[in-house]
C-alpha cells in the first residue's frame, strides 16, 4: 500500500506569500482550531466553485479547523431551474413558473432530508443549495457564498431569493459593486488559485508537449487558447470570430477547451453549437484533464477568456499566474484582475480581442513584459492564501455573537 500523497499546508505558501503572511494566517487560525465547518454547493467537478473548494477546505484542515464539502444532489430538471437563476442573477429574464420553483423547494427538501448540518459554521456557494437553510436550526453562522456576477441581477429571481438570503448571517460577493439591499450583512473578497493543484503547478518543457501530443494539438504555430466551460456568458462564438479576423494577419491555431459541470445542464447544446466551427486551425476540445489546461495555459501564447458577464474568472488568475498574457472581457471580476495595457489587456468588442490578439502574437516583447507583469499581480492579490486569510478573519468575527469558538 502506497502512502498518502501529503496535502498542502499554509508553510508551502512562504516562498510565494512571506513568512509574514504565513505566521499571520497560522496567528489568526489558532482560536478557531477544532471548529467544525462545512461547505455545501452543487460540483465535485467543472467550474470555479469546486476548483476553489478542492484546495481551500483540505488547507484549512491543515490549519486545525475542521473543515468539510457536501455536494447537493440533483435531477436534470432541478439543475436545468438552478442553472435558469444563475443566469438570472447575471441579468437575464427569467419566469419562475409555480413548476419551478415546486421543482427547486422539492430537492432542496431532499437534501436537507439527508444533510445532517449541526456545524459550527455553515458555508453555502451560490444559487443551488441556497434555500435549504431554510429548514435547519442554526447552531452558528451561516454564511452564503455568491460567486456570481451580480452587476444587473434579474429583479423577479432576487424577489424570490431574498427571503432565503436573508436568513443568512453574512453574504461573501466578490466586488463591492455587486453589493444588493440586503439586510445581512456583505462583505467582499476575491476568490484565488491554488499554485500547487494539477491545474496550476510548474510543468516541464517535455510534461507540456506530452500534453498536447496526446490530444494532437499542434504547436507550430502561436496558440491562441481559451479554457472555460462552454457556457454562452463565456462568448466561445466571439473568440472564433475574433480568432478568424486576427489570423489573416498573424497565422495561429486556436483551441477552445472546455468541460461541462454536473450542474450546468446547458453546456453539452453550447458545445454541440460550436462544432461546425471546427476546422484544421480551430480545434474544440471537451475534456476534464487539470493537466491539459495547465499546458494550454503555459504553451499558449495568447490566452483570451472574452466572458459577457464574469463574477470572477478563475482560468484568468490561473494563466496570468504562468506568464501568459490574458485577452479578457471588460466585464465584472475579470476588470479586478486585468489592468488594461498593464498586465493584459480588457476588450468590450470581437474586433478589439483580434486586435489584440495579433498585436501580442507579432509584438514579442510586450507578451513577455505583459506575461511577468501578471504573474506578479497573482502573487499579489489572487493566491489561496488571501481567501484563507479572509475566511480566517469572518470567522473570527463570530466569536461574540455565537461563541461557537470554545464550546
Ligand atoms: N476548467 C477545467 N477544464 C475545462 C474548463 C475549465 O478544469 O475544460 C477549470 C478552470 O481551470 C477553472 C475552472 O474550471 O479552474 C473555471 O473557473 P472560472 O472561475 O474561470 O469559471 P466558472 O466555470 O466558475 O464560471
Amino acid at each position: 500500500m502506497r502512502e498518502p500523497k501529503k496535502i498542502i499546508h499554509i508553510e508551502d505558501f512562504e516562498p510565494y506569500a512571506g513568512a509574514e503572511t504565513v505566521e499571520r494566517i497560522i496567528r489568526k487560525a489558532k482560536p478557531l482550531r477544532d471548529t467544525h465547518v462545512v461547505h455545501v454547493n452543487s460540483t465535485y467537478y467543472g467550474g470555479g466553485v469546486a476548483e476553489v473548494l478542492s484546495a481551500k477546505t483540505l488547507l484549512m484542515n491543515s490549519l486545525g479547523i475542521r473543515t468539510g464539502w457536501r455536494v447537493i444532489q440533483g435531477s436534470p430538471d432541478f439543475f436545468s431551474v438552478t442553472k435558469k437563476m444563475h443566469n438570472a442573477l447575471q441579468g437575464d429574464a427569467i419566469g419562475l413558473t409555480e413548476r419551478k420553483l415546486r421543482i427547486y423547494e422539492d430537492v432542496i427538501y431532499e437534501n436537507v432530508v439527508r444533510n445532517h448540518l449541526n456545524h459550527d459554521i455553515v458555508v453555502v456557494h451560490d444559487p443551488q443549495p441556497l434555500a435549504m437553510i431554510r429548514h435547519y436550526r442554526k447552531y452558528g453562522p451561516w454564511i452564503w457564498r455568491c460567486h456570481l456576477d451580480l452587476t444587473r441581477p434579474n429583479r423577479e429571481v432576487m424577489r424570490y431569493l431574498r427571503p432565503y438570503i436573508e436568513r443568512y448571517d453574512a453574504v461573501i460577493l466578490t466586488l463591492e459593486e455587486y453589493q444588493q439591499k440586503f439586510r445581512t450583512p456583505q462583505i467582499f473578497f476575491f476568490p484565488t488559485i491554488n499554485p500547487f493543484s494539477i491545474a496550476n503547478r510548474e510543468l516541464s518543457e517535455e510534461e507540456i508537449s506530452e500534453r498536447l501530443d496526446h490530444y494532437k494539438i499542434p504547436d507550430d504555430l502561436p496558440l491562441v487558447v481559451q479554457v472555460s466551460r462552454f457556457d454562452h456568458w463565456k462568448d466561445p462564438v466571439g473568440v472564433i470570430e475574433a480568432f478568424r479576423i486576427a489570423r489573416k494577419e498573424a497565422d495561429c491555431t486556436l483551441v477552445l477547451l472546455g468541460n461541462v459541470a454536473t450542474d450546468d445542464p446547458e453546456g453539452e447544446k453550447v458545445y454541440q453549437s460550436l462544432m461546425d466551427s471546427r476546422e484544421e486551425r480551430i480545434i474544440i476540445l471537451s475534456v476534464q484533464d487539470s493537466a491539459l489546461v495547465n499546458a494550454l495555459q503555459r504553451r499558449a501564447a495568447v490566452v483570451l477568456q472574452k466572458s459577457l458577464r464574469e463574477g470572477f474568472g478563475l482560468t484568468v488568475a490561473e494563466a496570468m499566474w504562468k506568464g501568459t498574457p490574458v485577452i479578457g472581457g471588460n466585464v465584472g471580476g475579470i476588470r479586478y484582475q486585468i489592468e488594461d495595457g498593464k498586465n493584459g489587456f480588457l476588450v468590450s468588442s470581437v474586433q478589439e480581442a483580434a486586435a489584440r490578439i495579433v498585436r501580442l502574437i507579432k509584438d514579442r516583447k510586450l507578451n513577455r513584459t505583459m506575461g511577468e507583469r501578471a504573474k506578479e499581480t497573482v502573487r499579489r492579490k489572487f493566491l489561496l492564501t488571501s481567501s484563507v486569510e479572509r475566511y480566517l478573519d469572518l470567522f473570527g468575527s463570530f466569536e461574540t455573537s455565537y461563541r461557537f469558538v470554545k464550546k
